[in-house]
C-alpha cells in the first residue's frame, strides 16, 4: 500500500519528528528535503519515514507543500552516520541533519550548481608580472593575487579588491571574466602532476605501503615530528586512492587552511580540488559541497565541518593534527570531528589516517591498546635540528611586562644576531584588569563574574566573556580615586614594551583583535616570512601550521596558569603548543631555542616534557589520568544549564543528578560530580551550573543518557532553564 504519510525531521530543537500528509501528486523517498507548514512559518525538513499510521487523528495533519528533491539529498551511509551522531551526541535528529546541510539547501534551494564568476590573468596580464606595475599598485595587486591560478569574483571581493579595480583590469586587457558551472569528469589515471618529489625514507615507505596494502577499515595513528615529511606520507596514500577514481578527504585545524597547505595538494595531483571552510559564502559553500557529492572533486580539504561532506566515493580520510582542540564543536551538535571521521571510516569501510606530532592522550591510548595501528616517523625529513630547550625560574625576579631580565637578554642576544624572536601570551588586549591603586576595587563586568580586559588601543574596557564593552573608566567606581592601574599584561602591553625595549627592531603582534580583517592573517604571515619584523607576539594562533626558518628563539611567558588549571587536559595542551613551537623554530643552520618562563620549575610534567619530549610526558600523564580515572581510562558527559536564578539552576541540575543516579543501569563504577557552579559562574547575566556523569564503558554512558533524557525533558524546572549536554566534553567550562 502507499504510505499516506511522511514523517520529517524540522530544524526544530525538539526531539522528535513531525507527521505531514503526501498529497497524491508527490512520491518522497527517505532522506529527501521537503517544505512543510509549521506553525505560522514554512520549514524545510527531511523525511525520515514512509508510514501509513499515525498518533494523531488525520484530519489534524496538514499536507507536505513540496518536495524538494527526488533522490535522497545524502549517500545512505553518510545519512545513517548522521543519525547515529544524533544519538551519540544526544542532539535532536532535525537539527542535526538540518544542520549538515549547506545553508542554501536549508533555504530549500535547488540542490545543483549555480554558475559563479571567475577571474583569471590574460596573457599580457601575465606579461605585466615582468614589467612591473609602477603606480597603479591596487592594480599590481590584483595581477599577484591571480598569479597562480583563477580567483571567484567572490573571493577577490573578500581580498579587498574592487569591482571598479576589476573593470579597469578589464578594460586594459590584463585579465578575464569567466562563468564556470562544474561538471563531473572522470579525472586520468595518471594522476600525479609532473613535480619533484622527494625520495621517501624508510619510516616513510613503511608507513605508506602499510596503509595502502589495505584499502579496508583500519584507523592509523601516524605520529611524526615536525617536519618528519607526515604531509608527503599523506599525499602517497591519497594516490593510490585517486588513480582508483576514488576520492580523499583532508581535515585541518581551523588555523592550518594557509594558501601553502593547499596548493601542496592542488600542485601535485591533477585533480580538482576543493576547499571548505567557514568562510564561504553560502554558493560556494553549495557548489563545493555538490562537487564532493557528485565526484567533480577528487579531493577535499577542509575544516570541522567539512567532515560532513557527502563524497560519491570515498576512499580514504586524513585528520591533520588530530590533537587539536577545534575538531570539536563547542555548540548545537557538540562532535569531534576527529571521533565521527573514525565511525565514518569505519562505516565506508576505508582507512583512516590520524597525524600529529603530538597525539591527544586518548588516541595515544588507543594505539597503545592496538586499537588504532601506530606508525611513526621519528626523523626529520627536510631541513631543520631539534631545538634546546630551556625552563627559566622567574621566582623573585623582577617581570617587565612580563619579560623577565635573562629573556630580555636572550632576545637581544639573538636579534643582535640577526635572526627573529617569537614571544608566546596567551592572553588579548593590554592588560587583564584594571584597580584603583587606592582600595583595590577591579572594574569588573556586571553580567559576568568576570573582570574587563583593558584594550589600550581602541581605549576600550572589555569583557572576553559575554562581549560587553564601554570607553575606559579613568575614575574608581568605589572609592572615587583616578588612580586606577593595570594589572597582569596581555598581548598589547608585551608589544607596547618591545617598542620601548627594542626601538630599532620591528614588532608584529598576532592575535584575534589584530587578524580580525578577512586575509590579514596570511598577509602577516607572509611579512614574518620576508623578514619584514624581527619580534612576533603572539597568542596560540601564531603556533599552529607555520613554519618560520628564520626564528632562533622562541619565549613562552606565562605557563604557570597551565600547570595549575582546573581543567585536566590544561597540561596536555601546554605540552602539545611546546612541541609545536619548538619544531617550527630554526632549521639546520640555525639551531632553534626555546625558553619557558614559570614560577614552577621543579613541575613533574614539565621536567618530563623538556628534558625527554613528548612521548615521556605523554606516558606520565596517562598514569595519572588512570590514577584519578580521567579519560582516556574514563568517558564524560557534561551537562551544563543556566537561567537568571542561580538556585533554579543548581536544583535543576540537582534533579538531573536524581535522575541519573536512579537509573537501573547506574552502577558502583559510575558518578555524578555536582552540581558545581561553572569555572565561570555568570556571564552575560546568566548564572551557570554544571554536573559531570563519569562511567567506565561508552555504551553504557550511551544508554543512561538514552533513557534519562526524556525523563530530564520531563523535569518540572526543565522549561525554565537552558540546558545541555556536552558528550566526551574537551572544554571544561
Ligand atoms: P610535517 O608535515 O611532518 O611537519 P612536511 O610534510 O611538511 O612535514 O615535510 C617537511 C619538509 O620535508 C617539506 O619541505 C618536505 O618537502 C620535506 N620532505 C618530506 N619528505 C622528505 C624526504 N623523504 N626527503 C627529503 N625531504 C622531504
Ligand atoms: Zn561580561
Ligand atoms: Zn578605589
Amino acid at each position: 500500500m502507499r504510505p499516506t504519510i511522511a514523517r520529517v525531521a524540522l530544524p526544530v530543537p525538539l526531539d522528535k519528528q513531525f507527521d505531514y500528509l503526501i498529497p497524491s501528486h508527490l512520491f518522497p523517498v527517505i532522506g529527501v528535503r521537503v517544505s512543510v507548514p509549521f506553525g505560522r512559518q514554512t520549514l524545510v525538513g527531511i523525511v525520515t519515514e514512509l508510514v501509513s499510521e499515525s498518533e494523531f487523528s488525520l484530519d489534524k495533519l496538514k499536507p507536505i507543500k513540496q518536495l524538494l528533491d527526488t533522490a535522497p539529498v545524502w549517500p545512505q551511509s553518510l545519512y545513517e552516520l548522521l543519525q547515529w551522531c544524533s544519538r551519540f551526541y544526544q542532539y535532536p535528529l532535525g537539527d542535526t541533519l538540518c544542520n549538515a546541510l549547506p545553508s542554501a539547501l536549508r533555504k530549500g534551494k535547488v540542490a545543483d550548481f549555480t554558475s559563479i564568476v571567475e577571474w583569471q590573468l590574460t596573457p599580457t596580464g601575465k606579461d605585466q608580472l615582468m614589467v612591473g606595475f609602477g603606480r597603479a599598485v591596487k592594480q599590481g595587486q590584483v595581477v599577484k593575487l591571480l598569479e597562480h591560478g583563477p580567483l571567484s569574483h567572490q573571493a577577490l571581493l573578500d581580498a579587498d579588491v574592487s569591482s571598479t579595480t576589476l573593470k579597469a583590469l578589464q578594460e586594459k586587457g590584463w585579465v578575464e571574466s569567466k562563468e564556470t558551472k562544474p561538471i563531473f569528469k572522470p579525472w586520468s589515471r595518471d594522476v600525479e602532476a609532473k613535480v619533484e618529489k622527494p625520495k621517501l625514507n624508510e619510516e616513510q615507505a613503511i608507513a605508506i605501503a602499510t596503509v595502502n596494502s589495505n584499502p579496508e577499515f583500519g584507523c592509523y595513528l601516524l605520529e611524526g615530528v615536525t617536519g618528519s615529511g607526515k604531509t608527503e606520507v599523506y599525499l602517497n596514500m591519497i594516490k593510490p586512492v585517486l588513480e582508483k577514481g576514488r576520492q580523499a578527504l583532508v581535515l585541518v585545524p581551523e588555523i592550518g587552511l594557509t594558501p601553502q597547505t593547499i596548493n601542496r595538494f592542488k600542485k601535485r595531483f591533477d585533480v580538482p580540488v576543493e576547499v571548505i571552510h567557514s568562510g564561504l559564502n553560502d554558493t560556494e559553500r553549495l557548489n563545493a559541497w555538490l562537487s564532493a557529492r557528485d565526484k567533480v572533486a577528487g579531493i577535499v580539504i577542509g575544516t570541522r565541518s567539512a567532515l560532513l561532506t557527502p563524497f560519491a566515493d570515498l576512499g580514504i580520510i586524513i585528520v591533520d593534527e588530530e590533537h587539536d582542540a577545534s575538531y570539536k564543536q563547542q555548540d548545537s551538535l557538540r562532535y569531534h570531528a576527529r571521533d565521527v571521521a573514525i565511525m565514518r571510516a569505519n562505516k565506508e569501510q576505508i582507512p583512516i589516517v590520524l597525524g600529529t606530532a603530538t597525539p591527544a592522550l586518548e588516541t595515544l591510548h588507543n594505539a597503545q591498546t592496538g586499537k588504532y595501528h601506530h606508525l611513526t616517523l621519528t626523523h626529520r625529513a627536510g631541513a631543520g635540528t631539534p631545538t634546546t630547550n630551556k625552563v627559566l625560574d622567574v621566582k623573585g625576579l623582577y617581570l617587565e611586562s612580563g619579560l623577565s631580565a635573562p629573556l630580555i637578554a636572550e632576545m637581544r642576544r639573538h636579534l643582535d644576531a640577526g635572526n627573529q624572536v617569537m614571544l608566546f601570551l596567551n592572553r588579548r588586549g593590554f592588560s587583564p584588569a584594571l584597580m584603583c591603586h587606592e582600595c583595590g576595587w577591579i572594574a569588573d563586568c556586571q553580567r559576568c563574574d568576570a573582570y574587563y580586559t583593558y584594550h589600550q588601543n581602541s581605549n576600550e574596557i572589555r569583557c572576553h566573556h559575554c562581549g560587553s564593552q564601554r570607553p575606559v573608566i579613568h575614575q574608581c567606581q568605589s572609592c572615587g580615586s583616578t588612580h586606577l592601574v593595570t594589572v597582569g599584561v596581555g598581548t598589547e602591553q608585551l608589544e607596547d614594551q618591545l617598542g620601548k625595549l627594542f626601538p630599532q627592531y620591528k614588532t608584529i603582534r598576532i592575535d584575534r583583535d589584530s587578524t580580525r580583517r578577512k586575509g590579514s592573517l596570511e598577509s602577516a604571515l607572509e611579512s614574518i616570512r620576508k623578514g619584514d619584523y624581527q619580534i612576533l607576539i603572539g597568542t596560540q594562533m601564531l603556533a599552529k601550521g607555520h613554519h618560520f626558518p628564520d626564528v632562533t628563539l622562541v619565549g613562552l611567558l606565562d605557563v604557570d596558569g597551565s600547570l595549575y588549571s582546573s581543567d585536566f587536559r590544561a597540561s596536555e595542551r601546554l605540552a602539545q603548543l611546546f612541541i609545536q613551537v619548538a619544531g617550527r623554530a630554526g632549521r639546520a643552520s640555525k639551531p632553534g631555542e626555546v625558553i619557558l618562563q614559570t614560577h614552577h620549575p621543579e613541575h613533574s610534567l614539565l621536567q618530563a616534557l623538556l628534558t625527554k619530549g613528548y612521548g615521556d610526558f605523554a606516558q606520565t600523564a596517562l598514569e595519572e589520568r588512570k590514577m584519578a580515572m580521567l579519560p582516556p581510562f574514563s568517558y564524560l558527559t557534561m551537562i551544563r544549564a543556566e537561567a537568571n536564578d542561580s538556585k533554579l539552576v543548581e536544583d535543576f541540575l540537582r534533579q538531573v543528578r536524581h535522575t541519573l543516579e536512579a537509573h537501573p543501569l547506574f552502577d558502583d563504577y559510575c558518578m555524578v560530580l555536582g552540581p558545581t557552579p561553572a569555572p565561570l559562574a555568570k556571564r552575560a547575566g546568566k548564572s551557570r551550573w554544571q554536573l559531570l556523569l563519569q562511567t567506565q564503558s561508552r555504551p553504557l554512558m550511551q544508554k543512561i543518557l538514552y533513557s534519562a533524557k526524556p525523563a530530564i525533558h520531563l523535569l518540572p524546572s526543565a522549561k525554565k532553564v537552558r540546558w545541555s549536554m556536552d558528550i566526551e566534553p574537551q572544554d571544561l567550562s
